[in-house]
């Protein structure tokens, strides 16, 4: 039997930025997407703001209804990649098989080791506290589906195990949504053939749930049966990302095109930065527009040229969304995403009729910039289209780690 954990660190982003300021400690805090009030999103919350009603997506102004005591802090994504460093190295200390599910998540194969699943898992929870003051939740099992759904379970600061013998008891009554990979749709694809709990997928066929819902039915049959077998990744495996997207895009009503140009130039800049990290650069760009009624376009558009330079993405999708966007729907949501991602020093065509000169010339701007950015933060300096003079950045945040992180 093998033997997974699966360690989530509860609140990241805003328990990070409790670590970095300790003023923030156990209030209601929002980590905003953009300082732009007008469309800040949440893209993070405190256990505090949490239980006051404030999600993930709400508008700034909203979680502020919410909670008039929020305190509102802008992301400083260098150093949630910083901490999610720091927290894969105390996993470390048990297993070469770490593997990452974004940045605060990872399932861990301690397998092959001498000590317990239950103790390695006291352990990391302790180290986790002590080391990096932060909290994590763990779910020990014997897969990865239910080690992920165990870290779910309790929490914050908190261990749950799934075993073999009590799974049934504690997961089959559980709504299928909380399945990994159970998505609203199929949850609800599934409530409305009367399936409502994991057990009761377990329950139909295999052949049934193939069937009916082709390869995902399959899996989630198998996830649900307790009968998962795929493995952790090696920490040293290389994952080649396939798109880099702001992750959350949910912003308050937009009428106006300059409006809308506003948020992709902000969702864009996360993009350039990222694939610049990464090394590489995009051949296409992808842009989703939900609209108030809910409905939903999405477009994509092949680059003749591969880039990294979040300027061009957001000037792409902007000509995307002018093309396409029809004035008389409400936006409410945007996503950019960065697609058919390639190495950054992949061949490329050359083009009679690319202007390599000035996209040299951003290239380096970029570089520069972020340098800036990593020694000032995200927000030191940011494109003219964002910025709105009354509302520059106002007190830069707390930076300085504090001494137990050089231990
Ligand atoms: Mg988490």
């Amino acid at each position: 039997m093998r033997h997974i954990l699966h360690s989530d660190a509860n609140c990241f982003y805003a328990s990070v930025e409790a670590v970095l300021n300790p003023d923030l400690r156990d209030k209601a805090v929002a980590v905003c997407g953009s300082e732009e009030d007008r469309h800040g999103i949440v893209l993070a919350k405190s256990e505090k703001a949490k239980k006051a009603g404030v999600t993930t997506g709400m508008p700034c102004w909203q979680a502020r209804e919410k909670c008039p005591d929020i305190i509102i802090v802008k992301p400083h994504f260098e150093y949630y990649s910083k901490f999610s460093k720091y927290l894969h190295e105390i996993y470390q200390r048990y297993t070469d098989y770490v593997e990452p599910f974004g940045l605060d998540e990872c399932w861990l194969d301690v397998t092959k080791s001498l000590k317990k699943p239950m103790e390695i898992a006291e352990e990391i929870r302790q180290a986790v506290k002590d080391e990096l003051g932060l909290t994590v939740s763990i779910g020990v099992s014997f897969n990865k589906v239910f080690a992920k759904l165990g870290s779910d379970l309790k929490k914050p600061d908190a261990i749950t195990e799934i075993s073999e013998e009590n799974f049934k008891s504690k997961v089959w009554g559980l709504p299928c949504g909380d399945l990994l990979y159970c998505g609203r749709a199929m949850a609800e694809k599934l409530n409305r053939i009367g399936v409502k709990t994991i057990g009761q997928i377990a329950e139909l066929s295999h052949e049934y749930m193939m069937k009916k819902f082709g390869k995902a039915g399959s899996d989630l049959w198998i996830y649900a049966s307790g009968l998962d077998k795929s493995e952790v990744a090696h920490k040293d495996h290389y994952e080649p990302a396939k798109s880099v997207g702001h992750g959350i895009t949910c912003v308050a009503d937009i009428r106006r095109l300059d409006e809308a140009y506003k948020v992709i130039y902000a969702l864009s800049q996360d993009i350039g930065y990222k694939l610049r990290a990464m090394k590489l650069k995009a051949r296409g760009v992808s842009l989703g527009i939900k609209y108030k009624d809910l409905s939903y376009q999405g477009y994509q558009i092949k680059l003749e040229n591969p880039t990294q330079d979040e300027g061009f993405i957001a000037k792409t999708a902007c000509e995307m969304l002018k093309a396409k966007h029809d004035p008389m729907h409400i936006i409410r949501a945007l996503t950019i995403t960065a697609i058919n991602l390639e190495n950054e020093n992949a061949n490329e065509q050359i083009s009679m009729f690319f202007d390599y000169e000035s996209r040299d010339k951003r290239e380096k701007l970029n570089k520069v910039l972020d340098l800036i950015k990593s020694e000032y933060g995200k927000d030191a300096i940011r494109p003219a289209i964002i910025l709105d003079e009354d509302k520059m950045p106002k007190k830069e945040q707390g930076k300085v780690l504090p001494g137990k992180m050089h231990k």
